[in-house]
């Protein structure tokens, strides 16, 4: 018998990276998934990896009209949701005294006030029963360089996991987050770092990471798998940190 089979599951940044290794996890084990994502080429390219029921959806999740659109296109498709996956983010690191107001906005647009209510819209449209994740990063609890606004952007989504848990205990819907430390995705082209410095970057973090390695993907996605599964039942309200023990040392 596989995890999911049956359940429908919507994930925003599924198109890439950990939401893209979500997305494969997932429908590995039977759940017909949808991704969000702004790039289309990005979108139908994940498609392709995940398989035929998938559906993708091209939208900005800093844009709330774009939730309303989204969640009526899945009820259509699939009539309701049993799995919804806050995953999409941005980061911009710089000291605090470099922050505009326009990358301060864009991270707390993105990371931040689209979780809160891309998840308030969903749970209209969700079966009782089911299971959200929110994906934040060690950042949210661990003092890191430059990170003052991004980590603060996901500070809070780990506050509003643990209202969640609490208010949607009646419905048996259980809110979990996920707390990444550094993971090998696109994300870390777009924080500058090339490929000529990978060598490099990924030997201080073979340093910095208790268990010897930068992060995988799919190291999220076996977690994710838990959470979102009947494997995890009687668990809400934590935040697993799958970072390989930095946020330890
Ligand atoms: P990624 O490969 O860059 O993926 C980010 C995803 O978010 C993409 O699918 C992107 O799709 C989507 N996205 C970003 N802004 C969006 C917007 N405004 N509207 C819709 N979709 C948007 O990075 P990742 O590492 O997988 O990151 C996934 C999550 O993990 C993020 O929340 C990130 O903060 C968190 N995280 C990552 C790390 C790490 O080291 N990788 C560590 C801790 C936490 P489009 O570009 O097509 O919109």
């Amino acid at each position: 018998m596989q995890k999911l089979s049956g359940k429908v599951a919507v994930i925003t940044g599924g198109n890439s990276g950990i939401g893209l290794a979500y997305a494969q996890a997932f429908a590995a084990e039977g759940a017909r998934v949808v991704i969000v994502g702004r790039r289309q080429d990005a979108v139908d390219t994940a498609l392709a990896s995940i398989g035929p029921d998938a559906m993708g959806f091209v939208g900005d999740v800093a844009d709330l009209a774009m939730h309303d659109r989204l969640l009526a296109a899945v009820k259509a498709r699939f009539g309701a949701i049993d799995i919804y996956v806050a995953n999409a983010g941005t980061a911009i690191l710089e000291p605090s005294s470099a922050v505009t107001v326009a990358n301060y906005d864009v991270q707390f647009a993105t990371n931040t006030r689209a979780v809160f209510f891309g998840v308030t819209k969903a749970l209209g449209f969700m079966r009782d029963g089911g299971s959200i994740i929110l994906t934040s990063s060690i950042a949210g609890s661990k003092v890191m360089d430059n990170h003052a606004v991004y980590a603060g952007s996901k500070a809070a989504i780990e506050a509003f996991a643990r209202n969640w848990a609490l208010e949607l205990k009646d419905r048996r819907i259980r809110v979990n987050v996920l707390s990444p430390g550094p993971v090998d995705t696109p994300i870390l082209a777009k924080l500058g770092i090339t490929e000529s410095a990978r060598p490099d970057f990924d030997k201080s973090m073979a340093a910095a990471i208790p268990l010897g390695r930068l992060g995988q993907p799919n190291d999220l996605a076996q977690a994710a798998l838990f959470l979102a599964s009947d494997d995890s039942v009687f668990v809400t309200g934590v935040n697993l940190k799958v970072d390989g023990g930095m946020a330890l040392a």
